[in-house]
């Protein structure tokens, strides 16, 4: 294909995307999972943290068997490894794991040891951003959980839109939801969530950047606490 092809798709699912964004802003998260799986087909999947399973769980009714992609950056909670192989094993759908290039070991090698605490930017990018470019590289559409209420980077939002970046179409259909309408379909349809939600955290990245939440803080405030790091570099 050459570059003026490739522009041009890019340019009509931009288009295309920024169109859903605006026809689906009042749609349900269902409805928009629909529209997105009907229209990729194989080349759309869910992004997971394993934070919790609403979106998979979502998008499994829209499309039996989608591709749900994990990150697994070898920091990971065990809580987070066992929710990731507990929706592999009782959820329908495809769980595909993405591991960065290095393990941890061989990046301390190159870097020296705990470059979370010296470097996080480089280490995110690294150990999330790059691994996650590469695993997607076969879709055209993506899906995150990403919600407007969950902090003011991302306020804005839109159910569906396009990623510039990655050059991809990526959708959020749980973008209006709130902290309570998740708690809400949880418990309606027995979502698998990480047990860590049970045991003070608000939010569940990687165990060197992840703390219990103090009393009144926001779900997000205990990712990279006291670093000024409010993002991993995947969504900004
Ligand atoms: S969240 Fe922390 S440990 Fe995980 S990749 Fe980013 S800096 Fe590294």
């Amino acid at each position: 294909m050459t570059t003026a092809q490739v522009t041009s798709e890019a340019e009509e699912l931009k288009a295309l995307a920024e169109q859903a964004g605006r026809d689906l802003e009042d749609a349900s998260a269902l409805e928009i999972l629909r529209w997105a799986t009907e229209t990729f087909g194989k080349k759309f999947c869910v992004t997971s943290s394993m934070e919790d399973a609403v979106v998979a769980h979502l998008a499994s009714r829209a499309l039996p068997g989608v591709d749900v992609v994990f990150l697994d950056t070898g920091y990971h909670f065990e809580e987070t490894i066992g929710t990731r192989d507990a929706v592999e094993a009782v959820m329908d759908v495809n769980v595909i794991t993405l591991t960065p290039r290095q393990t941890v070991a061989e990046q301390d090698a190159e870097f020296g040891p705990k470059l979370h605490d010296r470097n996080p930017d480089l280490c995110c990018a690294m150990r999330k951003v790059k691994p996650l470019e590469e695993g997607l590289t076969r879709y055209a559409a993506w899906a995150t959980g990403l919600r407007r209420d969950e902090s003011p980077t991302r306020a804005n939002t839109p159910v569906v839109g396009w990623d510039e970046k990655r050059q991809k179409v990526k959708v959020s259909p749980i973008a209006r939801w709130t902290q309570d309408d998740v708690d809400a379909y949880v418990a309606e349809h027995g979502v698998l969530t990480n047990p860590l939600l049970m045991d003070g955290y608000g939010s569940v990245g990687c165990a060197p950047c992840t703390r219990r939440l103090l009393e009144g803080e926001d779900a997000r405030a205990g990712r990279w606490a006291g670093s000024g790091k409010t993002e991993c570099g995947i969504h900004g």
